[in-house]
């Protein structure tokens, strides 16, 4: 972009008013879910047996016939087409992250020359979309390209425009799971069973265990005209350059503050349509960084709350171009300032109340809360490294173990109460477990009443913290797919409760009485998974030399830690588990290095392009306005006064071809580079490369661009800057 053509941008950016959004005319609780076919619309428009065999199916009680099927697309057709649909969609979550949908209409041939609206049970149920250009890491190879996608019952169908959207599995015509949602279910289905086996001995009536999720979805505006002059940003998600601004985050003063009125624009016609859309959402707020952002629903089921998550970041980029921003997704999308995450809260509960709340109102209540914080731990302890395999990626890796979000290594805070609570269990031999209820604070402030405060503390710096009634895993990255880390987890967690019941039993038929049998099995627990007990600062130097000594996974090369879903503990968890075979691991992790290897790649070529086309040809044209001002000087004033007058120029020159000379080698380098890793065959051993070589010379040579853009004339640096882009309103 010329000079002068930033300057228009930027000043029609900072120009823009907020688009009017009409209230709706109607209160939240009457438009929710107003384009979903959930339990209320089936209640409505299917006949009654039909809705009880689909309520039963919903549940996972029962499994979809084809009859059953049928009827019920007749009658989500009749409902679709009142809103005008025309096509429908399966959709699902392949490996690439984002999510996929091919579009069918609901015509067929009426056998008399003309055309009939048709839906049936069979397009409801299945498609067989070509897989061949999915990534399947080889399970699946080019030629042999059939892959199923299957309706998920527990996910509703809705409407966007005229498109009836179907939640769907999307599965190898071998039965391999080719996407997030098919090993998500096993892993749901996994911990229902476990749980409610480890529930039972307290509740002998609990049928069904739930796991819950309430991510918090972090994410940056800019306005779109900019983020259309930044190469980098619209080809990779992140600026690969471009200086701090002299004022970005450290006045504090965004985090919470009054939400500008563009943004207080696009984030209620976004909350609308995702309240229409069945998600609910509930919490918006400023984040740390300027110009970030936070939104949050309301928890639910984990299965539902991946797919609304997944349908949310397809809405905040819709929703965001409307309103003139693009809703930059990525973790790092500007250095020197916070990168976005997307804290997964978790707990399981029953359908009579959470599992991991505590303290209860009687013993049993409380062995209980202890036994399923105990578990998770040990899952979390068991498998710290596979967890932490299950977060990474190319971008989260700009964002992992900064001193802004939690450190690479994985390790669980639970606050004082609860960490007196276990000490005492570990160190007593008594079977009585008291704790305390929550405890009043009096804030002695005229009119404001007394507040109850939590049993848990806060701390920032832990990856996987217990706040209360649940756990915050916060290692999660903005952009992923929530699924990958709610697969480790809730299947690690299975896997732990199923072993807590294995040694319970044994107990038990030796005859010891059940409460003694679970205590003497947590207090066994609560010492093997110690180490992963840490409510110090996560983010020091001892820490880590520290989680090192007790055998945590302390690696940071985001190729090598995909290693741990390949170690035989994984494997073997995932198998107890039903989740996955040894193959779909294998296959899955080629997927996740080509995947990283890919990321790098694009951005290396980018910014050498950006190197050599824009910056180096802006640089020494600066340059060479000094050279012509140095030589005029020298022209017109005798040496002496010249040299005076020419001597901050010389050094800058001298500035500028220093850079501009590191960055011309540099990028042969990071050239050859690449040619040397894309000559490797295996995927692994190409990703070790591209991190190893390729990505650190990329920070290496963006050291010196932006050493360039504060030296180099602003009239005509090419590229919009870090406080053009960041403080847009
Ligand atoms: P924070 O104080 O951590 O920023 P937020 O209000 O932004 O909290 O988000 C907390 C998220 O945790 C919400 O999605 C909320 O619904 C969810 N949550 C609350 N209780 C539970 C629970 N028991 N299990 C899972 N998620 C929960
Ligand atoms: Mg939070």
């Amino acid at each position: 972009m010329s000079a002068t053509l930033r300057f228009t941008v930027v000043s029609e950016a900072f120009k823009k008013r907020p688009i009017e959004v009409p209230a709706p005319a109607e209160r939240p609780s009457e438009f929710f879910a107003k384009y979903v076919f959930n339990r209320e619309k089936m209640h409505k428009y299917l006949p009654a047996d039909v809705f009880h065999k689909m309520m039963d199916v919903m549940d996972g009680n029962a499994t979809l016939d084809l009859a059953t099927a049928d009827t019920v697309a007749e009658s989500m057709k009749r409902w679709a087409m009142s809103l005008g649909v025309t096509h429908i969609t399966h959709w699902f979550q392949p490996l690439t992250e984002g999510t996929a949908e091919k579009h069918d209409g609901f015509v067929e041939h009426d056998g008399k020359g003309g055309m009939v609206e048709e839906f049936t049970g069979k397009q409801l149920v299945q498609q067989e979309p070509d897989a061949s250009s999915f990534p399947s890491g080889g399970i699946r190879s080019t030629f042999e390209a059939r892959g199923y996608s299957a309706w998920d019952p527990a996910s509703p169908v809705f409407v966007i425009g005229d498109t009836l959207m179907i939640p769907t599995v999307f599965i190898a015509y071998t039965g391999e799971a080719l996407d997030y949602k098919a090993p998500l279910k096993k892993a749901l289905h996994a911990v229902d069973k476990a749980a409610t086996e480890v529930a039972q001995l307290f509740y002998p009536d609990v049928r069904k265990v739930i796991s819950n999720l309430g991510w918090e979805q972090e994410y940056f505006l800019v306005d779109e005209s900019l983020y259309v002059a930044r190469p980098d940003l619209l080809m990779t998600g992140r600026t690969l350059m471009g200086h701090d601004s002299a004022k970005n985050q450290q006045m504090d003063d965004h985090y919470f503050g009054s939400i500008p009125e563009r943004v207080a624009a696009f984030m209620r016609d976004l909350e609308i349509q995702a309240l229409e859309l069945g998600i609910p959402c509930k919490t918006r707020h400023n984040e740390v960084a300027p110009n970030q952002f936070e939104l949050a629903p309301i928890f639910e089921e984990t299965n539902l709350a991946v797919d609304h998550n997944m349908l949310m970041m397809m809405l905040m980029r819709k929703v965001a171009r409307k309103h003139g921003f693009r809703c930059l997704l990525h973790e790092k999308p500007f250095a020197g300032v916070n990168g976005s995450g997307k804290h997964n809260n978790w707990s399981l509960s029953t359908d009579t109340g959470i599992l991991l709340h505590g303290p209860g109102k009687t013993q049993l209540d409380n062995l209980r809360f202890i036994t399923f914080i105990v578990e998770t731990l040990m899952a979390v302890w068991k498998h710290n490294g596979l967890l932490k395999a299950s977060i990474v990626s190319a971008t989260n890796a700009h964002r992992l173990g900064a001193n802004e979000a939690p450190p690479a290594i994985i390790s669980s805070f639970l606050g004082k109460q609860l960490s007196d609570v276990l000490e005492h269990l570990e160190q007593t031999t008594d079977d009585e477990i008291a704790l305390a209820g929550k405890h009043e604070m009096h804030l002695d402030i005229p009119q404001i009443p007394e507040l109850l405060i939590d049993n848990t503390d806060r701390n920032r710096t832990s990856p996987f913290a217990f706040t209360g009634n649940r756990f915050e895993f916060r290692a999660v990255g903005s952009e992923a797919n929530c699924a990958s880390a709610m697969i480790a987890l809730n299947a690690a967690v299975a896997e732990a409760l199923m072993d807590f019941k294995v040694r319970v039993d044994a107990l038990m038929a030796a005859g010891m009485e059940k409460t003694k049998a679970i205590l003497k099995v947590v207090r066994e627990d609560i010492r093997t998974c110690k180490p992963i007990h840490f409510d110090g600062n996560g983010y020091s130097e001892e820490w880590k030399q520290e989680a090192a000594r007790r055998g945590l996974d302390t690696e940071g090369s985001c190729p090598l830690v995909i290693d741990r879903y390949l170690d035989e503990t994984s494997i073997q968890m995932f198998r107890k588990t039903h989740v996955f075979e040894r193959a779909e691991l294998e296959a899955r992790n080629e997927i996740k290095w080509e995947t990283y290897t890919k990321k790098i790649q694009i951005e290396a070529r980018i910014f050498g392009d950006l190197c050599l086309n824009h910056i180096i040809p802006v640089a020494t044209r600066y340059q060479s306005a000094l050279i012509d001002n140095v030589h005029k000087t020298s022209q017109i004033f005798p040496k002496d006064v010249a040299d005076s007058l020419s001597n901050k120029n010389i050094n800058l020159i001298q500035q500028i071809a220093g850079h501009t000379t590191f960055i011309t080698e540099n990028v042969a380098k990071l050239i050859e580079a690449r040619k040397v890793a894309n000559r490797i065959e295996s995927e692994r051993e190409k990703a070790i490369a591209y991190h190893d070589t390729v990505a650190p010379l990329i920070e290496a040579i963006r050291y010196h661009v932006d050493k360039l853009e504060l030296i180099v004339d602003d009239e005509i640096w090419p590229l919009p800057k870090y406080r053009e882009m960041l403080f847009i309103r």
